[in-house]
């Protein structure tokens, strides 16, 4: 009989994976459980969503990433409730896995503030598949404005509304503002793409609120640089097809993308224990649970205060730390040592904004525009996971630079969703053109075979 102790992981992001590393061929059995088969590098998720990098280039198997790890089963599945008091974790199937210690880690998604009905309009950037419906919605609203204006004549103004001004959101409003300018206008012909309009709206007073006020500032210049219209104390209140609501006013806009609130993982509230407003897992300092100190929460789920008063931040370093610290932990009371307290080490944070445009607060050092860009670069493909996906997406970078171009500007979906969302987008109108369209195609007659 096997007698090691039984690991269970639920999550292969940042969080559950790093725990997994720090426990790969040491003297416990770990079952890593991931409702995906795939880990998502989600600080690059707008790169697909901007057509820049395509999804494979950013995910890796979970399954490759740790075959080396003899002593870890990875199991695709979706982790639904808890046993605490016979520790067994339950699956969606019924099947009960058991274990001797517990890392939760299922992390974050974006939150509409109680009115989840926005999503369908508002689409947030959290997984793969977020991130190519929102590259559908943004090149073809260009493509239904070049249909347009070469079918009537008529160049309709064309707006994408980005909000929230977090590391997210600015992201997302300055590479639209690249492909509007700089990407697309070599290869639409009846429209001039450069005059998209990109509107950033935020609630407070100012862009990336958790850097220094300065590099706000500066980040907000070098948005408005890329032709950004950014709207501060702007907080939407209302959003319906085709507009959105801030104060009293309405503003019309063809794409509405999501970028702001944070609601963890539910299965953080079928733990049991207190929980903060985002659903965030109140732990204690060393990431265990109250009650139960073989279950440990970690990443973006997790409520923790450091010794400034401040909450650990929801970023990848802090998940990465957590999970090495957890796995760190249960090895040492294998082997009859303590456990330490989590203690988070903040080397700082970047956020870039452009091709070459970028800010970074690094160990109390301040960067902005090229350098701060160049930094984030390296770090970025650093982290990156994969031989083969960094040398494919600084290949794909190098190119974007060189010549401007996005290369994954590929439409994905039913084309019978073109008449749907050209439906959607523009109402009474669109059907008139829809039916002009319709006759056009049939006196053509039947088409040539492709
Ligand atoms: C668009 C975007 C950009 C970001 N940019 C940055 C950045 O530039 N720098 C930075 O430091 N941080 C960034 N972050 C934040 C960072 O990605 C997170 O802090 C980090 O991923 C948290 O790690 P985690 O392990 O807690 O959760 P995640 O990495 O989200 O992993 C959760 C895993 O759990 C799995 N899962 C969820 N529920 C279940 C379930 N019920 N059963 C089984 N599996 C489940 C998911 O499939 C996923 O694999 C960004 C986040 C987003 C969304």
């Amino acid at each position: 009989m096997n007698e090691r102790n039984r690991v269970v992981i639920i999550g292969g992001g940042f969080g559950g994976l790093w725990a997994a590393k720090a426990l790969a061929n040491k003297p416990v059995e770990v079952a890593l459980i991931d409702r995906k088969n795939h880990h998502v590098f989600q600080p690059l998720l707008y790169q697909v969503a901007t057509a820049v990098l395509s999804p494979g280039e950013i995910a890796s198997p979970i399954r490759r990433i740790l075959h080396h790890a003899k002593n870890i089963e990875v199991i695709l599945g979706e982790a639904v409730d808890f046993d605490k008091e016979n520790n067994a974790v339950r699956l969606d199937d019924g099947t009960e896995v058991p274990f001797d210690y517990l890392i939760v880690a299922a992390g974050a998604r974006h939150a509409y503030f109680g009115r989840d009905e926005w999503e369908t309009w508002a689409p947030g950037l959290k997984t793969l598949e977020d991130a190519v419906e929102i590259r559908r919605r943004v090149l073809l609203a260009f493509e239904l404005a070049e249909r347009k204006a070469a079918l009537s004549g008529v160049q309709d103004e064309l707006t994408f509304a980005v909000v929230g001004a977090g590391p997210t959101g600015v992201e997302l409003a300055g590479a639209i503002a690249g492909i509007a300018r700089q990407a697309l206008n070599k290869d639409f012909k009846a429209i001039d793409t450069s005059k998209a309009r990109v509107v950033l709206f935020e609630g407070s007073d100012r862009v990336l609120g958790t850097f220094a006020s300065d590099l706000s500032e500066s980040a907000k210049q070098q948005l408005e640089e890329l032709g950004v219209e950014v709207r501060l104390n702007s907080f939407v209140t209302e959003i319906e097809p085709g507009k959105l609501k801030v104060g009293e006013e309405w503003f019309e806009c063809d794409v509405v993308l999501w970028a702001t609130g944070v609601a963890a993982s539910p299965l953080g509230s079928r733990l049991g224990v207190e929980t903060d407003r985002a659903g965030r897992v109140k732990v204690e300092p060393d990431l265990s649970i109250a009650g139960h100190p073989n279950i440990f929460v970690i990443g973006d789920m997790v409520h923790l205060l450091q010794e400034n008063g401040e909450p650990v931040p929801g970023v990848s370093p802090a998940a990465m730390q957590m999970g090495s610290a957890t796995s760190e932990n249960i090895l040492a009371e294998i082997k009859g040592r303590p456990r330490k307290n989590f203690v988070y080490v903040d080397k700082g944070s970047m956020a870039t904004i452009g091709r070459s445009r970028a800010i970074a607060q690094v160990f109390g050092m301040k960067f902005r525009g090229f350098v701060a860009w160049l930094m984030w670069l390296f770090l970025h493909v650093v982290f990156l996971i994969g031989f083969r996906n960094r040398l494919f997406v600084l290949m794909g970078w190098f190119w974007a630079y060189l010549t401007r171009e996005r290369s994954a500007r590929l439409i994905t979906g039913d084309a019978n969703e073109l008449r749907d969302a050209l439906m959607f987008m523009e109402g009474e109108e669109a059907v008139k053109l829809l039916e002009k369209l319709a006759a056009k195609e049939t006196s053509a007659g039947p088409k040539e075979p492709a």
